[in-house]
């Protein structure tokens, strides 16, 4: 076991150069770890916190000599394709590895993964040809690319079984995932690390609340009953062993009106509804990320103080003079340039060991 161990000192790599990157590399300085970034762009906002490599994801060549720079790799967003996370494996560990991006980059494998590993889910069915939309039964539902979609793009509400045609259309008549509308009482994460050695640790469930299919906040603690928190960190723990990865999986859920709890999608990968546990839990995301990939032991996940996570999103950020001069507010900005409508530029956290302001 100690010789799998990475101690302080040892070089972090990087895929992707996004804000979760750029967390994990200020969580692994924290612990006397270096990081080297590797991404297709020139600037990336990973790269102000940490080396940077500019490559292009399918640059064997380059992915090789990155490789050589480092002692384990890990990735930061789900979307980095799997041939290059292949492409490291050749050279160094790849902590979660293939198998988690495999499955979160396609809908539908991810959902059928989802049921094989006993996890429940909305019903669903494939929709790719003419003869599938004939079939279709889960209605109303979403349809929503098999792929590529993230924040709530690719996807469209159908209420009826003629507005379904239509819908498939506007989406290019791509590969696609037709799953019933869900009637939710709310949406819940569960953040849950696997060590090395196969111990796994969940962080408290966070309450979310998106708009327009993004997260806006996510509240800890989410004065949902013990009985549904148990059930949605048995499902995550389960998701996670199933998967026998070596890191973080984040997994999103509905909490039915009926009670039940039922899987929507998986990111292997810090999750922005984990943000709150870098002010209010003993460790936060990041840092158990570098731990589980590093092989230390999983850091305590108790929860420090009552905690609500706000994204800024957009030209929300202008606003840091308000969270600043706010002793209740920690602010947290990505350093991105521009501020397009729906990016995310940065969160505040707002900590209380009494009562969390309400939004
Ligand atoms: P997703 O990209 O799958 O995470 O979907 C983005 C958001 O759309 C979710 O957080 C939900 O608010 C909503 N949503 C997605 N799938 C469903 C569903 N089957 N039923 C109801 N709401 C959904």
């Amino acid at each position: 076991m100690t010789d799998r161990i990475i101690p302080p000192g040892s070089t972090i790599g990087i895929l992707g150069g996004g804000q979760l990157g750029r967390m994990t590399a200020m969580a692994a300085a924290r612990l006397g770890y270096r990081s080297l970034v590797y991404s297709p762009e020139t600037d990336s906002v990973a790269g102000q916190v940490a080396a940077h490599v500019q490559g292009d994801y399918d640059d064997t060549a380059a992915l090789a000599r990155f490789a050589g720079q480092v002692d384990v790799i890990t990735y930061e967003f789900e979307n980095v394709p799997e041939t290059t996370v292949a492409a490291c494996e050749q050279h160094k560990p790849v902590r979660p590895g293939v198998r988690p991006i495999h499955l979160a980059q396609h809908r539908l494998r991810e959902k059928a993964f989802f049921r094989k590993a006993g996890l429940g889910t909305a019903d669903y069915q494939p929709i790719g040809s003419e003869a599938d939309l004939a079939h279709a039964t889960a209605l109303p539902g979403i349809l929503k690319t098999t792929t590529e979609g993230y924040d709530g793009k690719g996807q469209l509400r159908v209420a009826t079984k003629s507005a379904l045609a239509p819908a498939w259309q506007q989406l290019g008549r791509r590969e696609c995932i037709l799953e019933s509308l869900v009637d939710f009482e709310c949406e819940i994460s569960a953040i849950v690390a696997r060590s090395l050695g196969g111990e796994t640790r969940c962080f408290p469930i966070g309450l979310n609340d998106h708009r327009d299919g993004i997260l806006r906040t996510t509240t800890v603690p989410s004065g949902l009953p013990a009985a549904t928190l148990g059930e949605a960190e048995r499902l995550g723990v389960q998701l996670a062993s199933s998967l026998e990865l070596v890191g973080l999986v984040a997994l999103e859920m509905f909490v039915t009106r009926d009670g039940r709890v039922l899987a929507n999608e998986m990111a292997p990968r810090p999750h922005n509804s984990g943000h709150w546990t870098i002010d209010a839990c003993a460790t936060s995301q990041f840092e158990q990320l570098v731990r589980a990939i590093c092989g230390l032991p999983l850091g305590a996940v108790d929860l420090l103080a009552p905690s609500r996570m706000e994204n800024l999103i957009g030209e929300e950020a202008k606003d840091w003079g308000r969270y600043v001069a706010d002793p209740t507010a920690r602010l947290h900005l990505y350093g991105k340039a521009r501020a397009r409508p729906g990016r995310k530029m940065g969160h505040v956290t707002y900590v209380s060991a009494g009562s969390v302001p309400k939004a």
